[in-house]
């Protein structure tokens, strides 16, 4: 059987990630065909087995637009041992990863679990009207405007949404906007953009069928971590698109995306690769791509996490 134009550009793309994982070199190693879960057609066969936390309890469904997440949910210490997005890494994300479900934050702590709550209550309401996400999308965009709520507006060149699919069943939320994600107002379009865009190819997925978002719009100056009080603002924005979209399973990249949408103050290195549900959607932790452009060892380690994605994604029939 001969392969199509797109079947050979996917498989490409599927093997240089893997030689990029160093997949050659443990099948030598292991003298034995590709490691177990590794098939090239997308599907991990055998995921090291997801630890959910038991079910959140719900805040109670608030009976308008959830306010907007407050300081005091994100106050003290956010972020604190975690690289920015192009800063070197810290010690945070070096090191074993040494996961347990000790280490996970409880969902319900999650400051998403109203946005979804609410859309869960609009659906109910319209009695099955289909949803319209790229509608809210579109909406949500116009009411950030030409956005002056916090201090990054001061610096930046242009409000970076979002981009890709508003009916996507995965989204990926990195930090906020790097120096090339500034001036052409989408994300991940620098160097760790191009990693992240390898990975997701790697999935058997195009940028397009994704949608991929920050957990702040604009630049922070230096590329440096966005402070508690930007979040606060900038989040809610953020959650709406969440609950617009309501993908199936999101990537949370590094540990401001992921402390933001767990609200814990758990690094990336101890709850990596551990899947987390919030109202029904999986949340995966795994490193930020920056981190892998200089540590590139720990891609085995987002690989066996992407894994885990689309076995949730893809589930063995
Ligand atoms: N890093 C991020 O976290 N987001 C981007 O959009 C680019 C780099």
């Amino acid at each position: 059987m001969s392969l199509g134009d797109g079947d050979r550009q996917a498989l490409k793309a599927r093997l240089e990630w893997l030689r990029l994982m160093g997949v050659d070199a443990v099948r030598r190693r292991a003298g034995s065909a590709a490691p177990r879960g590794v098939v090239l057609t997308g599907m991990a066969s055998e995921p090291a087995a997801p630890v959910d936390a038991p079910a959140p309890a719900h805040p109670p469904t608030p009976a308008h637009p959830p306010a907007p997440v407050g300081p005091q949910s994100l106050r003290g210490g956010l972020f604190g041992e975690a690289p920015g997005p192009e800063a070197a890494p810290g010690a945070a994300e070096a090191g074993p990863a040494r996961r347990s479900r000790a280490a996970v934050a409880d969902p319900g702590a999650s400051p998403l679990v109203p946005f979804l709550a609410e859309r869960a209550r609009a659906d109910a309401d319209s009695a099955g009207a289909d949803a319209d996400p790229a509608g809210a999308l579109a909406a949500l965009r116009d009411e950030i405007g030409d956005c002056r709520r916090c201090r990054l507006s001061e610096k930046r060149t242009t409000i970076v949404f979002g981009v890709g699919n508003p009916g996507a069943r995965l989204m990926f939320v990195g930090e906020g906007p790097g120096a090339d994600e500034d001036i052409q107002g989408e994300p991940f379009v620098g160097r760790a953009g191009h990693l992240l865009t390898k990975i997701i190819e790697a999935m058997g997925l195009k940028r397009a069928d994704v949608y991929i978002a920050n957990i702040v719009k604009c630049r922070p100056p230096e590329n440096r971590t966005p402070l508690p009080d930007e979040v606060s603002t900038c989040g809610p924005f953020l959650f709406r698109q969440i609950a617009a979209i309501r993908p199936e399973v999101i990537v949370c990249l590094g540990t401001p995306a992921t402390q933001t949408l767990l609200g814990s103050r758990e690094t990336i290195t101890k709850i990596r690769g551990i899947f987390r549900t919030i109202e029904g959607i999986r949340v995966m932790p795994t490193f930020h791509p920056a981190y892998l452009l200089r540590n590139p060892a720990a891609k085995r380690e987002v690989w066996e996490d992407m894994k885990q994605v689309m076995a949730v994604l893809n589930p063995p029939v």
